[in-house]
């Protein structure tokens, strides 16, 4: 195999600057950037949503290895398929199968869900021009920083309170089918569709009633905040909070359907198929698998379908708590945790080393890896010696598959990395 010497190579990855992304340097996205390149300009006033680590078409990463003739990570792989594993390269057609990612969320993103493979290839025939490919997308966020989302469906008891409590909410779902979902709390075989009928008429309701009413609640709950009232019965902060971010917006009544979930850093939450969810603030590292299928159901600007949406989700309620994924260790290696999810796309590894050691081998795997520095600097070689680089804070560096690395740290307070890979 030609090429043979350059299994290791720093990458330069793509910014993408959406309007929700945290502003200047107080986005993890650009502090990430502007320490992995001193040379990168930071503008103070524009968004840093996303990096992206990868080698989608969108942003496929630029290689930073003057020995290799290939552009890109894409093209790369395109000439070295044997970079991938063996097993990754024929399960995912020569391509990597995930997309890495750093989020910095300012401003809520819009409610959505992901179809499954079945219902993707669907909507890609269909609506080619909503759904652009026929993948899933099963994607994990793990908080860098503190970090908000709203996940899955709340438990019924939750549900009911809020339509108890918060009248222009009950009178988005109706009577009837308010009724209905109170009645039947102790009988879980008929909780889902009793959701689905709530959630539905709510999702159906004509723009100029859900807008009345929502004025109505955010005047209401307004007051009532001024006063110095409690407003947790109506989810009071973060009603405003979003109503503030997308006025007129059916997405605001969803935090009364879905579950608020609060990650410490290194927690992380996993979003199957069919899993309603929103990130809405903080920085997180996501890894996805590589597609861009997204319905979306409200706190958007974007394109909503409705049918579509009601029809797939999950209607399962659970409590937030259910919802944090569980990081398992490693029991060869004290400083690796592993977040790996029940989808063959990819896995995630922290690899947390502490001040008192210096001297770490990111070890070698049967699949193509992408690892990010996040804290700490050290001098990084391969296996063979032939690449030897300093790495540091926002420093990413693609890995072949049963390639290792050597890392030798100089910084005092140890070393905080991401890599993600595939582990079939
Ligand atoms: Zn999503």
């Amino acid at each position: 195999m030609k090429g043979l010497s350059h299994q290791l190579f720093p990458l330069s990855c793509v910014v993408q600057k959406y309007a929700w992304g945290k502003v200047g340097l107080d986005s993890e996205v650009a502090k990430l950037v502007v320490s992995g390149d001193p040379l990168a300009v930071i503008e103070e006033d524009k968004p840093y949503a996303e990096l992206w680590m990868g080698a989608h078409p969108k942003g496929d990463a630029v290689i930073r290895d003057n020995r290799i003739s290939q552009k890109t990570l894409g093209q790369w792989i395109e000439d070295h398929p044997g970079c991938l594993g063996s097993k990754v390269k024929d399960t995912f057609q020569g391509q990597l199968p995930f997309l890495f990612k750093v989020l910095s969320v300012n401003i809520a993103l819009s409610i959505q869900a992901h179809p499954n493979r079945e219902l993707a290839a669907r909507l890609h025939t269909q609506f080619p021009e909503h759904y652009p490919d026929s993948n899933h997308k099963p994607e994990m966020a793990i908080a860098l920083t503190p970090f908000e989302g709203l996940c899955g469906f709340r438990p019924v008891e939750e549900i009911g309170g809020f339509l108890k409590k918060v009248p222009e909410f009950h009178a988005l779902v109706g009577n009837e089918a308010a009724e209905e979902l109170q009645s039947i709390v102790g009988d879980p075989l008929r909780v889902p569709g009793a959701l689905k009928k709530c959630f539905t008429r709510m999702m159906n309701c004509e723009k100029k009633v859900f807008v009345n009413q929502l004025n109505i609640l955010v005047k209401r709950v307004s007051e009532e905040a001024a006063a110095g009232k409690d407003t947790t019965g109506s989810n009071g902060e973060l009603l405003l909070r979003l109503h503030s971010q997308f006025p007129g917006d059916i997405g605001c009544f969803s935090i009364y359907f879905l579950n608020m979930v609060k990650l410490e850093p290194g927690e992380a939450m996993f979003l199957g198929a069919n899993e309603p969810h929103a990130y809405l603030f903080g920085d997180c590292i996501e890894c996805m698998a590589c597609s861009d299928n997204t319905v979306r159901a409200g706190l958007t600007p974007k394109y909503i379908d409705v049918n579509t949406l009601c029809e797939m989700l999950s209607y399962t309620p659970a409590p937030a708590s259910s919802k944090i994924f569980p990081v398992s260790r490693d029991p060869c290696d004290p400083f690796l945790f592993m977040y790996d999810p029940p989808v063959q796309d990819f896995t995630v590894m922290k690899i947390q080393v502490p001040a008192s050691v210096k001297q770490y081998t990111v070890s070698p795997i049967d699949s193509a890896s992408i690892l990010l520095v996040v804290q700490g600097e050290a001098t990084g070689a391969s296996t063979a010696g032939l690449s030897e680089m300093s790495i540091k804070s926002g420093s990413v560096l693609f890995i072949s598959a049963s390639e290792s690395v050597s890392v030798h740290i100089t910084s005092p307070a140890g070393m905080l990395l991401f890599r993600a890979c595939c582990l079939l």
